[in-house]
């Protein structure tokens, strides 16, 4: 049976330089594996030298990230169509709204998303982390947006992309992650890491992002292991910590659609 799961982020480029290699992992190992991007990245950097100008850069950011789900394997990129940098003064309501019905239409058995602190603070990001919860919390609730079209559904875990702090301390880098002991979930992703930077090489207008990644001192080393924290989950007892998002997941359980 082929699981799927659903990634929730907010930027054109937040799917590649944090779960890539967690995405690969599982798309080409045959489960089903879709983004939902808040945005396609508008306000971003053009490039340096400029690979567009403003007025086009969410086009050129979205052909970007559509070049990269390719390399990553992802089965589809679904664009939410909320502009970069303003995802907190859009109404939340209408943000988990279109995360519910994406979730009823894609049906996941597994939801990932942000941490409170999106790693990076970036407000976005933190955004992104409350709605990923609150749709979590609502897709299978029946009494809420009932007009959306598609029948409940309730994923049955949700995860948050996070970093150890005692990682970053080491990489003078503006980031935010959790102590080591309260990560649950550790996806070996060391098979995937030469995929993963190469999905880095798409997004050309992020490349001085993706050079100062990449020259963090054992970015490399760091890559062969991607770490979540299992925030909600309908499973009971599920034993931790654990090294598969995918853990727990009945076979038998996803016959529809
Ligand atoms: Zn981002």
């Amino acid at each position: 049976m082929r699981k799927r799961i659903l990634f929730v982020m907010a930027h054109p480029d937040d799917e590649t330089f944090g779960p890539g290699g967690t995405i690969a992992r599982y798309a080409h190992s045959g489960e089903e594996v879709r983004l939902a991007t808040a945005t396609r990245g508008e306000v971003g950097m053009i490039g340096d030298p400029p690979v567009t100008d403003r007025e086009h850069l969410g086009e050129v950011r979205a052909r970007e990230l559509l070049a990269a789900a390719e390399i990553l394997g992802l089965a589809k990129v679904h664009f939410l169509g909320f502009v970069d940098g303003q995802l907190a003064s859009v109404p939340r309501e209408q943000l988990v709204e279109r995360v519910v019905e994406l979730i009823r239409r894609v049906r996941p058995h597994v939801l990932v998303g942000f941490g409170p602190e999106g790693v990076s603070r970036h407000l976005d990001h933190m955004v992104m982390c409350e709605v990923a919860l609150s749709a979590f919390d609502r897709a299978g609730d029946p009494t809420w947006y009932p007009g959306c079209g598609a029948s409940v559904w309730a994923p049955l875990k949700l995860y948050q992309f996070e970093i150890a702090q005692e990682i970053f301390a080491g990489w003078d880098a503006p980031l935010s992650g959790v102590p080591r002991a309260r990560l649950t979930t550790f996806v070996d992703t060391s098979e995937q890491v030469e995929t993963k930077i190469r999905a880095f090489h798409c997004h050309k207008t992020q490349e001085k992002d993706v050079r100062r990644i990449l020259e963090r001192p054992g970015y490399r080393e760091f890559a062969r292991q991607e770490t979540y924290v299992l925030a909600r989950t309908r499973l009971p007892g599920l034993p931790l910590p654990e090294v598969d998002l995918l853990a727990g997941i009945p076979e038998d359980e996803c016959c529809e659609s």
